[in-house]
This record gives structure tokens, C-alpha cells and sequence, in this order.
């Protein structure tokens, strides 16, 4: 058996495809968010436009301090599972502080978001005797992967439709337990859920609801807790699920719910207790980011600012974005080779980055680039950016006019 060669007919399938995926590698620079040396092709000095560290506070003193301050007092690693010996008091000072963010009797850590949603629905869905989870179309692959490892029955309904929701819920017995699983912001389109009509339905019918706030921690709600803190819905919320990696700008994910609940999973999940806990240093850094934006609004403030501009730029010029209510601004290209190619423009000429979003991140035909403006993104580097991505239409359109 020649195994590499059918590792490589698959792998030369993506690339004719052009939904092969080209890392772009980078040294951050620790102070001069959002710029990076790049040390792949392109440019050797870059501004990134497409980090999920969406306020820069991966790069904040009060979190690299406390990830140092921590590191001088625990050392590294949390030396074993939380089960064996992994258990830091810095792990319980994070769990306190989440939920106190969402409003709930308990939290849960886990190493990512992903372990997160993948290790809660699975527990969930295989241990509530014949639940089933009614699964918003466009979720994310943590929550289909955990979904589907539950063996759980599932019914997928409209995105963002909770009309679909209600008739779906009303075709279940209404004796079975019923998981509403969605998200507030889809990272993808930058839409924003009718989190309270959702609730609704789901209250109507007796479901508990899941939301995963992974796009929304931090950047929405007066003190972060995310789109249901912002529409006072979080204690209407089951299950508040997050990442420190994202606007925390570290790593990590959680849970936050009620203390039977939070200790139900605690106690089955295999996610969960089979693995080493988090560096407590890690901890102690996502606890003062989450501490930093649960008091200020800085961060939130300027970052909206910026967000609008990069709008309006591209508005003036002609550029399609996808409209949403969000931080988030896709720019659909609709081509995957077309797409990779300006990405490749961007970061070869102009020292931009921002990396293509092809299948299967995106359904064909949707290929885009994702935007995320950040508090520290200039004004200088707005204008430079939209311009580059202005003159590349404009010789597209060319292109186009021409065949
Ligand atoms: C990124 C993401 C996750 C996973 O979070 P990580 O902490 O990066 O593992 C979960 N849900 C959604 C919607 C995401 O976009």
C-alpha cells in the first residue's frame, strides 16, 4: 500500500479546487498590534486586517503581565488534569469570574472553545435520557461535531428563523428533552441572532436553549458578557458558552449555567476530564482581560468607530460587503482562486493581510474576505487598506470588461 499517494490525490483535489489552505507565517510583534513580520512570501512587514484577537488584548500590559505574574508564581503547566493534582487556584478565580460575567451559578473551563461546545453537547446530548438538539443551520463545526458524537437525535432548522424553530419544537413529544443550540454572532456573515424570539419559542416549549457567544464575549454588553448581556437575556440563557481566545485575546473556552448543570458536565464530560488543565499563568491572563473589559469601554468604543469607517470607505468606492449590525465586514468575492489571488495581492504589494475564506468554511460560490477592524487599526491604515483593496477592483472590473 502506498499510503502518501492516497494522502496526496486528496490533498491535489483541494488544489485544483483552490480551497487548499497556505499558512501565513508570523512573529507577532508584542506592543505594535496589529502589525507582524511575515516570514511566508509577501511582504516582510504587515498589518493584519483578519485576527479574531478583535481588540488587541492579547498584546494588553494588564494580560501580559498577569500571564508573566503567573508564570513567576505557578510556573508553566498545570502539571495534571484538573481531576489529578491540575486544579490551581488561578483555574478557580477564572471560573468565578465567568460566571459572574454571564450572570450564572457556575462555570466550567476547558483548553478551547471548540473542546468546549464539542465536549458540553456531547454530554449533554448522550447522557439527558432521549434528548434531542434542534441545531441552528449555520453553527459552527464544534457544535455539529459534538452534536454528532452524542448519537442524540438532531433536527437542523432554518438559520436564524424562529418560526422554523417553533414548528420544529412542536413536532417533538413534549415529555422529551429539548437543546436549542445556536450562536449570537455567526463569525462567517457577521449576522446577529434574534436571541430573545429564540428564547421565546424555546421557553414556549420547554427547551433549553445553548448559546455560543465565542464572537460576542467582550465586544458586546456593557461589561462584555456578549449579544444576550447586551439584550438583558442572559438569565433567560440555559447555557452560556465562550472563548478566552478570541476578543480575551488568549486561549481557552468555557461553559457558564446553573451548578447542577455546570456540575453535570464537570462530572461526564470526557472532554473535559481527560485532558491537562490550562496553564494557570493562562488563566490568570484571560481573568484580567476579562477584568479590563468588564469595566471598560474603550476598547468596544473605538473598535465600533473603526468598524463603521472601513463601511463607509468601502461603500464610497463600490466595494460589496456584506451588510450586518456587527464587527465583523465580509467582502464576498464569490471565487475561491479569485479570492486567494487578491489575498495574495494584498500581502505581496501592499503588506496586508487578509487570508481568503474558502470552502468549507463558507459554502462555494461564497468565498470572501473577512475584515476585522480593531481598536488599533489607524486611520492611516484604513485608508491604505481600502485603497489597495479599491485599485484591485477596479483592475478586476477591468479584467471583467475586457472578457
Ligand atoms: C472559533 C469558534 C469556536 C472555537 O473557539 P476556540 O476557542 O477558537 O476553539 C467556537 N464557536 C465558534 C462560533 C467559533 O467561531
Amino acid at each position: 500500500m502506498d499510503y502518501d499517494s492516497l494522502f496526496r490525490k486528496q490533498i491535489d483535489t483541494l488544489k485544483s479546487e483552490g480551497n487548499y489552505r497556505i499558512f501565513a507565517e508570523l512573529e507577532r510583534r508584542c506592543g505594535q498590534f496589529p502589525r507582524a513580520a511575515n516570514h511566508g512570501t509577501g511582504a516582510p512587514e504587515i498589518t493584519v486586517w483578519c485576527s479574531n484577537d478583535y481588540l488587541g488584548m492579547g498584546q494588553h500590559p494588564a494580560v501580559t503581565g498577569a500571564m508573566k505574574d503567573g508564570i513567576d508564581r505557578c510556573g508553566a503547566g498545570a502539571g495534571g488534569t484538573r481531576n489529578i493534582s491540575g486544579t490551581n487556584i488561578l483555574h478557580r478565580e477564572l471560573e468565578e469570574e465567568l460566571a459572574d460575567l454571564h450572570g450564572k451559578e457556575a462555570a466550567l473551563l476547558f483548553t478551547s472553545g471548540y473542546v468546549s461546545n464539542w465536549a458540553a453537547l456531547s454530554t449533554l446530548g448522550a447522557r439527558l435520557p432521549g434528548a434531542v438538539i434542534l441545531s441552528d443551520a449555520f453553527n459552527h463545526a464544534s457544535m455539529i461535531e459534538g452534536i454528532r458524537h452524542s448519537r442524540a437525535d438532531k433536527v437542523i432548522w432554518r438559520h436564524n428563523d424562529p418560526e422554523d424553530l417553533d414548528r420544529k419544537l412542536a413536532a417533538i413529544p413534549a415529555e422529551r428533552p429539548k437543546i436549542v443550540a445556536f450562536e449570537s454572532v455567526y463569525s462567517m456573515d457577521g449576522d446577529i441572532a434574534p436571541i430573545r424570539e429564540i428564547v421565546e419559542v424555546a421557553e414556549k416549549h420547554g427547551a433549553m436553549t445553548y448559546l455560543d457567544e465565542v464572537h460576542g464575549v467582550g465586544l458586546y454588553g456593557p461589561r462584555g458578557g456578549g449579544v444576550a448581556e447586551q439584550e438583558g437575556l442572559m438569565d433567560r440563557i440555559t447555557l452560556i458558552e465562550g472563548t478566552l481566545g478570541k476578543a480575551f485575546g488568549v486561549v481557552g473556552g468555557y461553559i457558564t449555567g446553573s451548578e447542577p448543570l455546570v456540575d453535570f458536565v464537570r462530572s461526564f464530560a470526557s472532554g473535559f476530564i481527560f485532558t491537562t488543565a490550562l496553564p494557570p499563568a493562562v488563566a490568570a491572563a484571560a481573568t484580567a482581560s476579562i477584568r479590563h473589559l468588564k469595566t471598560s469601554d474603550a476598547e468596544r468604543m473605538l473598535q465600533r468607530r473603526q468598524v463603521a469607517k472601513v463601511r463607509a470607505k468601502l461603500d464610497a468606492l463600490g466595494i460589496p460587503h456584506l451588510p450586518n449590525p456587527s464587527h465583523i465586514i465580509p467582502v464576498m468575492i464569490g471565487d475561491p482562486v479569485k479570492c486567494r489571488q487578491i489575498s495574495d495581492i494584498l500581502m505581496d504589494s501592499y503588506g496586508i493581510y487578509v487570508q481568503p475564506i474558502n470552502y468549507p468554511t463558507v459554502p462555494k460560490g461564497t468565498e470572501r474576505l473577512r475584515i476585522t477592524p480593531s481598536p488599533l487599526h489607524t486611520d492611516a491604515d484604513i485608508d491604505h487598506m481600502v485603497g489597495a483593496l479599491g485599485a484591485l477592483w477596479k483592475q478586476c472590473a477591468l479584467a471583467h470588461a475586457v472578457a
